[in-house]
């Protein structure tokens, strides 16, 4: 049986930080789903955050002001502890990855380029171009080759095998083989990245599903914060492509269809450097006010930064416009819409990246340390992945390293994988039911019309009654073909189970926090109410059912103040 110290399910930003943290003289892999500079982390476009003061206009920047930036903007729900470890590690880590060899813009003069983001005080985002998360996977994923980590790639990992309350591996789906196996460690690190697909409109990749965040649900883990949906401002009409937040650190205008910044009337001292909950729900209250275009979208205008800065700071904004809207920046304001873009909630871990299952860690996307609370700033993301990656890389091998009993017995681990094997004959052996891509179209429905960014009581309830009936619908699912080689059938119908799960558990969170924080805006309780609403929702399996407890917040020295922008 293939066996490793550690496993590390994802190849984004956050696992191969993972990885190259780890004890190396221990055996470790990376499994994804798809080759690692095939992960979202990729797509990230503006850039990563840290007070490094080399933006004229931040030298008085450090990391306690980026930690009361992160917390302000949290809408004082993330761990105040957790938010100070993550800034003041930043520094450090952007200089780590500089020596590594990722090629960040510069000011004239050298030293590292810094532009004014959301909910920022100063210009703190570090950046190459539009490009970022690509140039720092690339770094990473060399490095990576250079340690020659191994990987298994194109290999989806279908469920946690615990074995006596510890985790003891997975089991794998191998596309190329079409074969269902275990693999057996001695920790496993999940940094499996978030769930943008569970609804239509979306910025995430085609494989962000989220079966990591359903996995560790299914294993008796508690999943922290979910009702905290990011949806992003700005993103491409109609094909929802992210347009990043940096389009605005530039100077981009928000106009609705009088031509009018309408931010003035929502955040007028931050205008559209607002936090992003607070621009998305301004956009969409100018739309269904009928002040957008065509009911749908608002513009956001670059024109007056003129095609050399575009070129320069905004490559990839500029053609992606150009490629699938048929709209050049240069000549014509963007149109624009919010889309579900991140998850600020996610598997529960503390500051070390464990979880309450021995053996089992998270980081990144997935995970919920909690750093982002009820709403992530921009740049925060690729920081966190880097950050939390390596705790949980060196973590997870001090656990390896202290274990006296080793590994998980091998029947566990077959009878495992014999189950879920099972499980996919069974969806091969009907004639009838449901197919994979009829239940995902209908929980998106659910999802985008009923858990969005506005919600009420009513809704939340309706969009759980219906998910419930979704998962009796699974539950009869089929599998026309036979084949088990590269089958995206197999691949669909095992995410949508664990989908299903996690969706459940966005809405159940969303529908018992009567009160507005953050990305969460109930209509029906428009305020922050902190005497009752200051705690963390948990939401964890019992005898198949969820069952909800909350955990109050860290709070270090940042008292909770009402949030002005
Ligand atoms: C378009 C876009 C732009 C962004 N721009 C920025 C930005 O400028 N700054 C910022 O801070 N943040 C940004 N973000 C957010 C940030 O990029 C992500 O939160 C972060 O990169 C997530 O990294 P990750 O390593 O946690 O997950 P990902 O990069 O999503 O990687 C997940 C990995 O898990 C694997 N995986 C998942 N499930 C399984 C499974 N069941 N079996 C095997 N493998 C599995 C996948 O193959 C993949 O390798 C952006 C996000 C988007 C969508």
């Amino acid at each position: 049986m293939i066996t490793h110290d550690i496993l590390v399910v994802g190849g984004g930003l956050s696992g191969l930080s993972a990885a190259l943290n780890a004890d190396p003289s221990l055996s470790l892999a990376i499994i994804s789903r798809v080759h690692p500079l095939r992960s979202h982390s990729v797509a990230a476009q503006g850039g990563i955050n840290a007070a490094l003061g080399n933006n004229p206009k931040g030298r008085d920047d450090d990391w306690e002001k980026h930690a009361f930036d992160t917390i302000k903007g949290s809408d004082y729900l993330s761990d105040q502890d957790a938010a100070e470890l993550m800034c003041r590690e930043a520094v450090p880590t952007i200089y780590g990855l500089e020596h590594s060899g990722v090629p960040f813009s510069r000011f004239p003069g050298g030293v590292i380029a810094q532009r004014p983001f959301g909910g920022a005080g100063f210009p703190r985002t570090c950046y190459a171009a539009d490009r970022t998360g690509l140039v720092i996977a690339h770094t990473l994923y060399e490095q990576s080759l250079r340690k020659k980590v191994k990987v298994y790639d194109e290999a989806l990992v279908t469920k946690l095998v615990v074995e006596n309350g510890r985790c003891v591996g997975v089991v794998i789906y191998d596309l190329a083989t079409g074969f269902i196996t275990p693999i057996r460690a001695r920790a496993v690190i999940f940094a499996t990245g978030g769930y943008g697909r569970v609804y239509f409109k979306t910025t995430n990749a085609y494989v962000n599903h989220g079966s990591g965040i359903g996995m560790a649900y299914r294993a008796g883990v508690a999943l922290k914060d979910m009702e905290f949906v990011q949806f992003h401002p700005t993103s491409l009409y109609p094909k929802n492509i992210l347009i990043t937040e940096g389009a605005r650190g530039e100077g981009g205008f928000l106009l609705n269809n009088k031509g009018y910044r309408f931010m003035a009337d929502y955040a007028p001292s931050a205008m559209e450097l607002a936090p992003r909950d607070i621009v998305a729900r301004s956009i969409q209250t100018e739309v269904d006010k009928g002040n957008g275009f065509e009911s749908e979208y608002v513009h956001l205008d670059l024109r007056h930064l003129g095609e050399k800065t575009i070129d320069k700071r905004l490559p990839s904004v500029r053609e992606i416009c150009i490629k699938f809207a048929g709209v050049d920046p240069v000549e014509k304001p963007i149109p624009i819409l919010p889309a579900q873009h991140y998850s600020m909630g996610g598997i529960d871990v503390d500051v070390r990246c464990a979880s309450s299952l021995p053996g089992f860690f998270a980081a990144g996307e997935c995970a919920c340390v909690s750093v982002h609370g009820a709403n992530r700033l921009g740049g925060n993301s690729l920081l966190e992945t880097v950050v939390f990656g390596k705790i949980a890389g060196r973590e997870a091998s001090n656990y390896v390293n202290g274990l006296e009993r080793k590994d998980g017995s091998e029947r566990t681990l077959l009878d495992e994988a014999v189950a879920e094997k099972e499980k996919v004959d069974a969806w091969m052996d009907r004639t009838s039911g449901k197919m994979a891509h009829h239940l995902l179209n209908d929980l998106k429905i659910v999802m985008s019309d009923k858990v969005g960014i506005f919600r009420t009581k009513k809704q939340l309830q309706e969009a759980l009654d219906k998910i419930r009936a979704i998962r009796e619908d699974y539950r009869r699912a089929f599998i026309s073909g036979q084949c088990l080689r590269y089958s995206q059938a197999v691949v669909n119908l095992v995410e949508f189970g664990y989908m299903v799960d996690l969706t459940e558990a966005i809405t159940l969170g969303a529908l018992l926090r009567e009160e507005t924080r953050g990305s969460h805006y109930r209509i029906d309780h428009p305020k922050r109410d902190d005497a009752n609403w200051l705690k963390h929702t948990l939401v964890s399996l019992k005898d198949g059912e969820p069952e909800v407890v909350y955990r109050p917040v860290q709070i270090t020295k940042y008292e909770p103040q009402e949030r002005k922008y």
